[in-house]
């Protein structure tokens, strides 16, 4: 398969073109970076586009490849429901692409996901702790975001109580920053790059489920394993664990 990689330069794109020209099955056909012309996603063949650029960027890469015929892998975060919409709407007249929508391509990150939606319905705390390197602009991170919306549904369809917190008087932040139903609480830190800890806690037992990051090669077998499934996906897909057995 013809693979083309854009933000090829970024840290997370030199490790995609490295796991792509690595792999096998896959050919690299393509490294373009800020200022490349995109008629090279084309003239090359690529049939998948992986795009670790920036949010401000992303929509234009996609809505040229999906227009091209040109199926997607995206790492690049910031999609809100708007460009969601927009992405179903390019996919729509283009039946036969896949695009596939990754907040988070660490397997572990999201089996944490998951294993934690599990967890939901059997424990009345849950908070969540996530630490990252110093250099990250956005509080909480999206993956903390979603694993709290995700364990907010399924505290919603288990009709869980409202979660015990005897707090009545606390700096502002002590308690974190709520979505949903979940308190997260971030660490900015030299020393890390992305951790996260979900802790559940019943009276006389806590479940703490925890997924750390090491470095950056550690999101490529997920980039591959989207790479291989996008193009047996048409439409659009979001999260990796669509294409992951038991969910
Ligand atoms: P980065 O190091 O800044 O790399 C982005 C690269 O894309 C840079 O080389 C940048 O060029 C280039 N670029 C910007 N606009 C472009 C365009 N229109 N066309 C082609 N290339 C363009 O960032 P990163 O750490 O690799 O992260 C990239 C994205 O992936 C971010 O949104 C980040 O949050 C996300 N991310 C996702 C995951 C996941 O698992 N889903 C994991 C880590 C990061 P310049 O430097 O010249 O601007």
């Amino acid at each position: 398969m013809k693979v083309a990689v854009l933000g090829a330069k970024g840290r997370m794109g030199t490790e995609a073109v490295a796991a792509i020209s690595d792999a096998k099955d896959l050919q690299l056909v393509a490294q373009l970076d800020l200022g490349d012309s995109l008629d090279q996603l084309v003239t090359s063949g690529a049939q998948v586009v992986v795009d670790f650029t920036h949010p401000d960027a992303v929509m234009k890469n996609l809505e040229f490849a999906i227009t091209n015929g040109i199926s997607v892998v995206v790492g690049t975060t910031g999609f809100d429901d708007a460009k969601l919409a927009k992405l179903k709407t390019l996919l729509a007249a283009n039946p036969k692409v896949g695009a596939l929508i990754a907040p988070n391509f660490a397997l572990g990150a999201v089996l944490m996901m998951q294993f934690s939606e599990v967890a939901a319905k059997y424990f009345e705390s849950v908070e969540i702790i996530e630490l990252h390197h110093a250099n990250k602009v956005d509080a909480p991170s999206g993956t903390a975001v979603r694993t709290a919306q995700m364990i907010t549904d399924a505290r919603k369809k288990n009709n869980k109580a409202k979660m015990p917190d005897a707090t009545k008087d606390a700096i502002a932040g002590a308690r974190g920053a709520t979505v949903g139903d979940v308190p997260i609480h971030s660490v900015r830190s030299h020393g890390y790059v992305a951790h996260q800890e979900v802790i559940f806690g019943d009276p006389g037992e806590t479940l703490s489920i925890r997924h750390d990051s090491i470095n950056r090669a550690g999101f490529m077998p997920g980039v591959l394993l989207g790479v291989r499934e996008v193009v047996k996906h048409p439409g659009l897909t979001v999260g990796l664990e669509k294409y992951m057995e038991g969910f």
